[in-house]
């Protein structure tokens, strides 16, 4: 468990960029299904084959992860840049960033006049350690891609890591095709590209699938830190069992079965309602003519940050759910 995630959150693959990612992904699951795909868009498919007695399954995590693209490199050789998806400025100045080929810059802030205001992503900037212009663009160049980097963390039980929105999500479909050995339904795994940035890879994915149902698997928030927003799910609660994000209500039915799995299952669950986010599901559940679909959360703290907090408990629990309904779900 451990090599593996730490492998998944620490590989640079910002959204647009996913190759390292889908490599180490498809590496991890080729022997395991009967079929493996990349679409267009970049998606990574992987498929179990059922029987006629089944239904079509679509489970969906998201392998980007925010980051952040050099827009302007000035004569003294700081690298200005605009944001992938939600990167925000808080969790970032004095943090690290890596680019694609490795090559390492420190975020740092203009001169800061108010410090009960935070600096904008706008006068921040990346310092690679360049004397100039001319030297940095040996390392970097306009339109180059970059993301925290971090060392993951894996202790008690505590995951801490940059990504794990959403590879953790990753894990747990690798661990369920792993885990899943015979059933009637056709589980199609999709491993989808640019989430982060609009919800962009799975939409056509579940276009071109048109499964029966989908369940998406990504990380929610927490209300359980100081002083924080009101909100159930905590972290060792169990997996959280989404109703409703502002994209999105999720199908009554979907979110009964998951529901009732887990009692059966005895898995650990619980409730979220996120009042700010989504995930995937919002984009599969209003594709081709509409598809049923629910999602199965992951209690994280600190989200889009280099150290986002989830529990393995949470973890375990959510690999258990998925895989019972790969092989229950029947109606
Ligand atoms: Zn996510």
């Amino acid at each position: 468990m451990k090599d593996l995630i730490i492998k998944l959150t620490e590989i640079s693959s910002p959204s647009g960029s996913e190759e390292k990612i889908r490599g180490l992904i498809r590496n991890s699951i080729e022997k395991y299904v009967d079929d493996i795909k990349i679409d267009n868009m970049g998606n990574l498919i992987a498929i179990k084959k059922g029987n006629s007695k089944g239904k079509t399954i679509m489970f969906d995590a998201h392998m980007d992860e925010i980051g952040i693209i050099i827009n302007h490199i000035d004569k003294n050789g700081f690298l200005r840049f605009s944001p992938i998806g939600g990167f925000f400025p808080i969790h970032a100045i004095t943090h690290r960033i890596q680019f694609q080929n490795g090559v390492i810059g420190v975020i740092g802030e203009e001169l800061r006049k108010d410090y009960s205001k935070v600096t904008p992503l706008d006068k921040l900037y990346i310092d690679i350690g360049a004397g100039g212009k001319k030297e940095a663009e040996k390392y970097v160049g306009i339109g180059d891609v970059g993301n925290y980097f971090a060392k993951t963390i894996v202790t008690g039980n505590r995951i801490i890591a940059k990504s794990l929105d959403d590879r953790i999500g990753c894990y747990i479909m690798i661990e369920a095709i792993k885990r899943i050995k015979k059933t009637n339904n056709t589980l199609y795994f999709v491993f989808t590209v640019q989430e982060e940035v609009g919800i962009r890879g799975a939409r056509p994915a579940a276009f071109s699938i048109n499964p029966d149902v989908a369940i998406a698997i990504d990380v929610t928030d927490t209300g359980d830190t100081p002083e924080s927003s009101k909100m159930e799910v905590k972290l060792d609660g169990g997996a959280a069992i989404k109703i409703m994000d502002s994209g999105m209500l999720t199908n009554r039915k979907i979110r009964e079965k998951l529901i009732s799995l887990s009692k059966k299952n005895k898995i650990p669950y619980q409730l979220e309602i996120l009042e700010r986010g989504t995930t995937d599901a919002f984009g599969i559940q209003i594709t081709a003519g509409g598809i049923p679909t629910g999602a199965i959360s992951i209690p994280s703290r600190y989200i889009h940050s280099c150290s986002e907090m989830v529990s393995i408990n949470d973890v375990n629990a959510c690999i258990d759910l998925t895989v019972a309904f790969g092989k229950e779900y029947n109606d």
